[in-house]
């Protein structure tokens, strides 16, 4: 059974830049577990059967999204090389069976919980194996553990030897067959579509090559017109300013990772005419290209071709979100966690990079990865700010996130849904962690 709880006397931070921070609050959340008011702690009455929860000097906001996920994977460096198609073959074929996918699903719910506990109460996962997201987001759904907010996509949507494909990918090469595997998807309980535009780092043959065109702009057109009939979004995996330009063209509502623009791409990022709302946001993912671009091969075992592709991709990424700062485009968060060095617990890293190589200020990193995420992945009515009527989705800090954003890396309390993790814990991977912190000295 639920309980009422109160966070009594906390520094409030709303995730709304605008509103900025309140001192001296109090935070009731009801047993159905949403947020029944907050108000100054003198004047909020606690119900006798709540239980309080001190938070003097402490701080609380909106527990964090991130926006950009993949549950399969935990961020350990894999090293892609001759093998990777062996490598494929077996993770395909010991994974499909019922046991496989059991070991999967187990490993896909640790790393949704090691999220959880390191603050994110939501995950939007853009591409996984058999459904068995859609399975964890039901069983989160129906109570049988507590688990972050999941929205999940199923299979990549990916052309004949395309990104993902074909373990990764629900495959085709026409309009037709798009709308065909957004209906499969559809029908076996996805949130999202999430499709591949073009290729990638890790599948790029020569230097130059990442990015590369595969989709239409028909194909990307007929799956968004299919997915927006039922109010569903599309996410677009983009890594060239040609295959963001098609994505925008065919009516995207989120480009995942992004590249520089030209004018006629700021216009239709503003005012998107195919896209669900009338608009495109870019989510960009630094942490998953800065590392290996950054490290040394000697650390990474890349080979200077994947390495350079990703510098080139890092590059082009990072100018693409200097440009939608410049030009007031949406702008979401998101890691692309389980790639090499991307942690799940690591989201704070994301924003800290943000911070560095743009003009936003904490504040506004924390609005980008609470109320903006929330409003790019339509569920702004539910979560993504401390509001009366919302999920209580909080965390709480010892140290204030807007003087250090690294404060965000050492969670206190986190709640989704009303649900009270009071001493969360999260396993880390040291070796990572290390790595990480070094990149910046390079
Ligand atoms: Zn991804």
């Amino acid at each position: 059974m639920k309980i009422g709880y109160a966070f009594k006397d906390c520094n409030v931070i709303y995730g709304d830049a605008i509103k900025g921070t309140d001192t001296h609050m109090t935070i009731l959340i009801q047993e159905n577990g949403l947020i029944q008011e907050i108000g100054k702690a003198s004047a909020v009455t606690v119900p006798t059967h709540y239980q309080t929860i001190d938070c003097s000097g402490k701080y609380v906001m909106p527990g964090l999204i991130n926006a950009h996920v993949h549950l399969f994977a935990d961020g350990k460096p894999f090293t892609l090389s001759a093998s990777e198609g062996l490598l494929n073959f077996a993770f395909h074929h010991i994974l499909d069976t019922r046991l496989g996918r059991n070991v999967l699903k187990k490993r896909m719910k640790k790393n949704a919980l090691i999220a959880l506990h390191s603050g994110v109460t939501t995950m939007r996962s853009v591409g996984e194996f058999f459904y068995t997201d859609v399975l964890l987001r039901d069983e989160i759904k129906a109570n049988q553990f507590i688990g972050p907010n999941l929205l999940v996509s199923g299979y990549f949507l990916s052309v004949t030897d395309g990104h993902g494909a074909p373990y990764l990918a629900l495959v085709g090469d026409s309009p037709w067959e798009g709308r065909r595997n957004v209906r499969i998807n559809v029908k076996n309980g996805v949130d999202l579509i999430k499709i591949c535009v073009t290729g990638g780092v890790t599948d790029a043959k020569r230097v130059g090559e990442a990015g590369r065109l595969q989709m239409t702009e028909e194909e990307v057109a007929a799956i968004c017109e299919e997915a927006h009939k039922i109010g569903m979004r599309v996410a677009a995996h983009a890594e060239s300013t040609e295959g963001v330009r098609v994505a925008l063209k065919g009516g995207v509502d989120t480009i995942e990772h992004g590249a520089e623009m030209d004018e006629e791409m700021i216009r239709l990022y503003k005012n998107n005419p195919r896209a669900l709302k009338g608009y495109t946001a870019v989510i960009p993912t630094l942490q998953a290209a800065y590392p290996s671009a950054k490290l040394d091969p000697s650390l990474t075992k890349l080979n200077t071709t994947v390495k350079e592709n990703a510098r080139l991709v890092y590059g082009s990424m990072l100018k693409g979100l200097q440009q939608a700062i410049e030009h007031d485009i949406k702008i979401g968060v998101g890691t692309d966690a389980a790639m090499s060095y991307v942690t799940h617990y690591d989201l704070w890293r994301e924003l800290d990079h943000f911070m560095r190589q743009t003009k936003l200020n904490a504040s506004q990193v924390i609005e980008l990865v609470t109320k903006s995420n929330a409003e790019i992945l339509g569920i702004d009515h539910q979560t993504g700010t401390i509001e009366v009527g919302k999920y209580a989705d909080l965390i709480m800090m010892e140290q204030n996130p807007l003087e250090n954003i690294k404060a965000l890396s050492n969670v206190a309390m986190v709640m989704v849904r009303g649900n009270l993790i009071q001493t969360p814990s999260v396993n880390r991977i040291q070796a990572v962690d290390e790595l990480l912190d070094t990149v910046w000295s390079i």
